[in-house]
């Protein structure tokens, strides 16, 4: 683990998250709206691996988003928000999407290696267990909290250094 500026990170990794999507995917025009806590200061960690959680949650939010928008609404404005928060002894970040949201016969698998609700070959199921494990091995939770047909909040929490 080393000593690493959160609010640089996250920035980093939301460029190279929108870049990768919007690359694939020509039609992609979601909004994205980046909001750092100046006092987000540093956190203990393994950069690479909190990097790898916060790609799995916007991917997940930009293919939520997209899903929605296939549905064709037209007043749909898809958006996806990634900020950090300074809470208390530990710091948030929290990754916010406006798509369909999980069912809630579904929530509680959503972290169980191999579930997906992908078409065969788009999901492999492991991006959210594999985040949880992170999230846990660098001493912090990882929560969601997400509203059918409104979308969904994913909240992780580090604890600060
Ligand atoms: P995968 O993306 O390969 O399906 P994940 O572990 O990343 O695997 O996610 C598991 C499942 O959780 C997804 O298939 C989807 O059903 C649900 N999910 C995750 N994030 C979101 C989200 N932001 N909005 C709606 N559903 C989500
Ligand atoms: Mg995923």
């Amino acid at each position: 683990k080393e000593l690493t500026d959160l609010n640089t990170l996250v920035d980093e990794y939301q460029r190279l998250a929108y870049h990768g999507m919007r690359a694939k995917n020509k039609t992609f025009n979601t909004s994205m709206l980046v909001d750092l806590d100046p006092n987000a200061g540093l956190v203990e960690m393994v950069p690479q691996e909190i990097g790898r959680v916060l790609l799995n949650l916007l991917t997940n939010a930009f293919h939520a988003v997209i899903e929605k928008k296939e549905e064709g609404s037209k007043e749909y404005k898809p958006g996806v928000t990634v900020q950090t928060r300074k809470a208390g002894k530990g710091i948030e970040i929290r990754v916010t999407d406006n798509g369909n949201g999980i069912p809630e016969k579904v929530r509680d698998k959503i972290f169980q290696p191999f579930f997906t609700t992908k078409p065969t070959g788009q999901g492999t199921g492991l991006g959210l267990s594999l985040s949880y494990d992170i999230i846990k091995a660098h001493g912090g939770t990882l929560e969601v909290k997400s509203e059918e047909g409104k979308g969904t909040e994913f909240i992780t929490k580090l604890p600060v250094a």
